[in-house]
């Protein structure tokens, strides 16, 4: 019998992973396919972090990931992995730039800097930014180097000890006296377990059917081909209706931008649709208000956001406390996860997470929403 077995060996698995072997416990990661795949939601190079948030749990949260669990995680491996680039906030300043505005100031993020339209147009001309909109400079902002994090991810989690199981698909998990999963792929099985923690992202309801808060919602992302002066040379969102954002070019891709799909039907996780020319259309004209001109986009492609309505991660033990839940990481959870694996793997062993933002906002995490 396995001690503790993490599903899912993206992002969130991996972290938990590691923190649960430096807790002393043994652990198997079953993964469907390779940590990192470019079919889930953990793949590309790059990702942003900000303080920038509707929410000052997030600001919390942000800070505690970006002073303790990012630093640790780049000690251990020798690498620096966060680069700073400002993040640039714009939008009608009421409703959505409005309520981020409020959160993050009210949060006490000091490394924000409200800046006129009309200056904010001289320095960054590649945005779309109206006279009459408000701007923030969030100087907290940085690209995350999202494959290396993956890579070093790994290297720390077999360091630990932790086997991880490729081509490890787990199709059913039995909850009677044992408890023991069933195994697919190349080496089909059952295997027994004192805990489970599921982090299957998008297919986590697949996994454990009460966990249905969390749908699958497919993203396509553009690039603008490197060197475009078109591109933005910071970190930017648009916040109107919704978000629209973008990051500089990065590790020899050119500047990422994409829009932020929340609603609509839910997607099939285990389906690969290729992109198609209206959607290609679409994300151009949703980048349209965001841009003082559209950059042509030299590639196009998919990611899966598992996303809840709240866009709160579900990270909780079950009824069963033999089982955790990290998964729904939404579009923003990159920026979290050292920091959310550190977490699940203190709520997987039923103890208190040692951070009195997420204790303190701990319903916003269960599965009641
Ligand atoms: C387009 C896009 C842009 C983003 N931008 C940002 C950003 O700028 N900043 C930020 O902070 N965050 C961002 N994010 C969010 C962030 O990337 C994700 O929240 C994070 O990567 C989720 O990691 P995960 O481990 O929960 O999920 P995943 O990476 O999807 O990992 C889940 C893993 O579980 C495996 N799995 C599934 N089912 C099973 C099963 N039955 N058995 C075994 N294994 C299984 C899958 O194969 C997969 O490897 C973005 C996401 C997307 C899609």
């Amino acid at each position: 019998m396995v001690e503790q077995v993490v599903v899912g060996g993206g992002l969130a698995g991996l972290a938990s992973a590691w923190h649960l072997a430096r807790r002393g416990c043994e652990v198997v990661v079953l993964e469907a396919r390779e940590p990192g795949h470019d079919g889930a939601s953990s793949h590309g190079r790059a990702r942003m972090t900000r303080s920038t948030y509707g929410s000052p749990l997030y600001v919390d949260l942000v800070r505690e990931a970006l002073d303790r669990d990012w630093p640790e995680l780049e000690a251990q491996s020798g690498e620096s992995l966060i680069r700073p680039v400002p993040a640039v906030f714009f939008g009608p300043p009421t409703g959505l730039f409005g309520a981020f505005r409020r959160a993050t100031l009210d949060a006490g993020v000091t490394d924000l800097e409200e800046l006129s339209p009309g200056s904010a147009r001289e320095r960054f001309p590649a945005l779309g930014i109206r006279r009459t909109d408000g701007v923030l400079l969030d100087g907290t902002g940085g690209v995350i180097s999202a494959d290396r994090t993956i890579r070093v991810l790994r290297e720390r989690v077999r360091e630990a000890g932790v086997e991880v199981r490729t081509e490890a698909p787990v199709t059913g998990v039995s909850r009677g006296s044992r408890l023991s999963l069933t195994v697919g792929g190349e080496h089909p099985g059952e295997l027994e377990a004192q805990r489970i923690l599921v982090c299957a992202g998008a297919c986590t309801a697949r996994v454990l059917p009460e966990v249905s808060c969390i749908v699958p919602r497919r993203q396509v992302v553009g690039y603008a081909a490197p060197g475009d002066p078109d591109a933005p040379s910071v970190n930017w969102a648009r916040l109107d209706e919704g978000l629209v954002y973008g990051l500089p070019a990065h590790a020899g891709d050119g500047a990422k931008m994409a829009g932020h799909r929340l609603t609509g039907p839910a997607d099939d996780p285990t389906v690969r649709m290729p992109v198609t020319h209206e959607e290609t259309l679409a994300l151009r004209r949703t980048l349209g208000p965001a841009l003082r001109s559209v950059p042509t986009l030299a590639r196009v492609e998919t990611c899966l956001y598992a996303v809840t309505k709240s866009e709160d991660p579900v990270l909780t033990q079950l009824d069963d406390p033999r089982i955790s839940v990290l998964a729904g990481l939404s579009g923003h959870g990159f920026k979290l996860g050292p920091l959310l694996g550190r977490i699940a793997s203190r709520v997987a062993l039923g103890e208190g997470s040692g951070v009195a933002a997420f204790d303190v906002n701990r319903a916003r995490f269960g599965l009641r929403r």
